[in-house]
């Protein structure tokens, strides 16, 4: 394949509309602390900038270093992720704080290239790191930027496969500034995820607004969805469970309920969640024979993670005064009161607080 041509103003005119109409005042813009640099990107990997806003500053409350994460107990820790979903992030985000406290004297590394040894931290988020930083004169090439750059540069190249991704990156290497200033890198940075966040989005891009309009193969071939190329296309399992909603009420407006932690590795390691069966039989043979009449059937939800589509069926057991525990020593009660300080995944948490 031949390379596309690649226009020597676009990084001067995204610098210049960055700093004219790109976003600003995010409660993570305007640092150079990689703490909090760190942290925004790695929030902001597979979730939206409004339910960012609302966390970004609680975790920084409450971890206001990244001393004071490594110190904090796994829990805490996820207990404050839950509902931004995802959590493998949060327990890299944890294990990448202690590996700065022991390997780095509690010291970020400067290069991209040494940030992305550290656990949770990919190419693309070391990238934003050093550039916003440190002025590192390298790109950042996650989902939002490569389908920029591969419309402004009508890159043909199928995304699916690691050659094309490669050199997709190899060219958002060399179309960045050429003696940028750290402030250069800061506008340009900002300004690809500006693009990619506001203007370029996946369907029905704003290209009359577009800084870089008249640079763009793909706008000016009138072809621009057919870009980024990629033919692999994410095959998501179905799978059920059902969940045993244990329910204590031994005082009118006390709710416990019992909760597991779910083992890792799997779907949501590491959260509190009811007992999971994987059939409807397996869950009633886990209960006394005189229970089974009183189990009630609550309304499926559906909910789909990045490879799977979960169908949960959550089957409520009021318990009353009465002491059951399904597994003895998996699990715990807990009260509705304190759910908070657990780590709940979203579909679990909105379950029990319809149920309180
Ligand atoms: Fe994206 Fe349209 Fe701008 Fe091209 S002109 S970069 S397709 S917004």
């Amino acid at each position: 394949m031949t390379r596309p041509a690649l226009p020597r103003e676009f990084a001067p005119r995204l610098i210049e509309w960055q700093r004219r109409a790109g976003r600003s005042g995010l409660p993570w813009q305007g640092t150079r602390d990689p703490y909090r640099v760190w942290l925004s990107e790695v929030m902001l990997q597979q979730t939206q900038v409004s339910t960012v806003l609302s966390y970004f500053p609680r975790f920084l409350e409450r971890f206001p270093d990244v001393k004071a994460l490594a110190e904090a107990r796994p829990d805490d820790v996820m207990a404050l992720w839950s509902g931004l979903g995802y959590y493998s992030r949060a327990r890299n985000l944890h294990r990448c704080a202690q590996v700065v406290m022991t390997d780095h004297a509690g010291i970020f590394p400067d290069s991209a290239e040494v940030l992305q040894t550290l656990p949770g931290i990919g190419a693309s988020t070391a990238a934003a790191i050093a550039a916003f930083c440190h002025g590192e004169r390298i790109s950042i090439l996650d989902g939002n930027v490569r389908r920029v750059l591969s419309r402004l540069l009508a890159f043909e190249g199928d995304l699916a496969q690691a050659g094309p991704q490669r050199e997709l990156w190899d060219m958002a290497q060399a179309l960045l500034p050429v003696t940028p200033t750290p402030d250069d890198m800061t506008a340009y940075t900002q300004g690809l995820m500006d693009l990619g966040a506001t203007l370029c989005q996946r369907s029905r891009p704003a290209c009359a607004n577009c800084p870089v309009q008249s640079l763009c193969r793909a706008h000016r071939a009138g072809d621009v969805q057919r870009f980024p190329v990629k033919t692999k296309r994410l095959s998501r399992k179905f799978e059920r469970w059902w969940l045993l909603v244990l329910r204590n009420q031994d005082s009118p407006g006390r709710a416990r309920f019992w909760l597991e932690r779910r083992p890792a590795p799997g779907i949501w390691a590491g959260l509190y969640c009811p007992p999971v069966f994987a059939a409807e039989n397996e869950l009633l043979d886990a209960l006394p024979e005189r229970m089974r009449g009183v189990l009630q059937a609550l309304e499926p939800v559906a909910h789909s993670l990045t490879h799977r589509e979960l169908h949960l069926h959550p089957m409520l057991l009021d318990l009353k005064s009465e002491s059951f525990e399904p597994v003895a020593g998996r699990g715990q009660w807990v009260e509705a009161d304190s759910l908070g300080d657990h780590g709940l995944p979203t579909p679990v948490r909105q379950l029990l607080a319809r149920l309180i």
